[in-house]
């Protein structure tokens, strides 16, 4: 095998068991109930924020529909003394006629008077479920914080002691391939580099099975370190 290939194998190697022990934290009850209540943290002032815009837009219109209710009153008010004293009956038609169009008016924006206070019921019921919550998340906050604290601690050591490994074995390594191998690696997904048995007919990227052409084939059998062209994995041939 070649010696590049080689090298960066073994640095996998290594590194598998370092990432053994991120998986631990990561995957752990402490990591996920601390993430969790810290990112809602995080951006709980922003849901306050929304929903105050968008109590502040209800109440706008209501104060505004409330206003117009009381002009419309007048109005109402107004047409109705006139019609007692009216004297023509086409007066009189057209003052009842704008009375019943006043009062209609009325009754729809008592209509939307109704709808807007659902809404701010709605709004308020919101309101009531953020508290609830940041309540809760500040508590798990508090609680799996120094827990989530405690297991990366305990993790800590076993872990430097494989980064300082790591950081000798990098230092021999093609820095191209390691920039290529390192890319990968944020993608928490291993192995990264696999070896491929080329000494069949077909042959199939080991991590996501598509089959490879007869020129990616021979490129590996040269020797080199070649990306699958589906999967993006690093190959390298496996020697029989
Ligand atoms: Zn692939």
């Amino acid at each position: 095998m070649d010696k590049n290939i080689e090298k960066l194998v073994n640095y996998q190697e290594v590194d598998k068991e370092l990432k053994v022990l991120e998986d631990e934290v990561r995957k752990s009850d402490e990591s996920q109930k601390y993430l969790t209540a810290k990112k809602f943290l995080s951006t709980v002032n922003d849901s306050l924020s929304a929903l105050e815009s968008k109590a502040k837009v209800i109440v706008d219109s209501y104060n505004l529909a409330m206003t117009e209710i009381e002009k419309l009153k007048k109005t109402a008010e107004e047409s109705s003394s006139t019609i007692d004293s009216c004297e023509s009956e086409n007066e009189l038609n057209y003052f009842k006629k704008k009375f019943q169009s006043t009062i209609d008016a009325i009754s729809n924006l008592e209509g939307k008077i109704n709808s807007l206070s659902k809404e701010m019921d709605d709004v308020l019921k919101e309101f009531n479920k953020l508290r609830v919550a940041t309540k809760q998340m500040k508590a798990q906050y508090e609680e799996y914080g120094p827990k989530f604290k405690a297991l990366k601690d305990s993790k800590d050591a076993e872990m430097n002691k494989l980064k300082v490994k790591l950081e000798k074995l990098k230092a021999d390594i093609d820095p191209v391939l390691m920039e290529k191998y390192q890319t990968r690696r944020n993608d928490k997904k291993f192995p990264i580099i696999y070896g491929v048995d080329i000494s069949t007919n077909s042959v199939y990227c080991p991590a996501c099975a598509t089959e490879m052409s007869l020129s990616q084939k021979n490129e590996l059998a040269s020797g080199e370190i070649k990306e699958c062209e589906t999967c993006r994995k690093l190959l390298y041939a496996l020697e029989k």
